[in-house]
């Protein structure tokens, strides 16, 4: 898990640019939660070269910090390289089956069940209910020999 590869692939150059303000962990939600989890220290060990532990899967994909970093650095690119790359290296998480199973059953990331519609609709929101599509798209991948 190198920096060349970073720079080669998503990247280019902006990960240079890091003048370690720490906007991007001030500002990510993940990192309020799981104090372990630091974006800003996670790039700059991909800049020395360092190994990037199970801590990058807490990376919600959400954008705020690429959207929010002075030095428009794409860190959330990065992340979600850092990922693919970790899956190639490492092999699969079993967090990332339990997804996947949810996707076939509910169609969506999470379980679908009434204490989720319920807490949906205390909050206004719509109940849910389970999309057979996302099973549908899975199967035919998976027939084309792409899942
Ligand atoms: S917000 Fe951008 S410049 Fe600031 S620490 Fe994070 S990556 Fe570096
Ligand atoms: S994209 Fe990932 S690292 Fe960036 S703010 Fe969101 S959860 Fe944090």
């Amino acid at each position: 898990m190198g920096l060349e590869e970073i720079l080669s692939d998503v990247d280019g150059k902006t990960i240079m640019r890091c003048m370690s303000c720490g906007i991007c962990t001030g500002s990510c939600p993940s990192a309020r939660v799981k104090k372990e989890f630091n974006p800003r220290r996670i790039l700059h060990r991909v800049y020395f070269g360092e190994d990037i532990g199970d801590e990058i899967w807490y990376c919600a994909n959400c954008y705020t910090c690429q959207e929010r970093c002075p030095e428009r650095i794409k860190i959330t690119d990065i992340m979600n390289l850092l990922k693919r790359m970790y899956l190639r290296d490492k092999g699969y998480l079993n967090f990332i089956k339990a997804v996947e199973e949810n996707l076939k059953n509910f169609g969506y990331t999470a379980q679908l069940n009434e204490f989720k519609n319920k807490t949906r609709e205390r909050i206004g929101l719509p109940r849910l209910k389970s999309s057979s599509e996302i099973k549908l798209i899975l199967e035919r991948a998976n027939e084309n020999g792409q899942a």
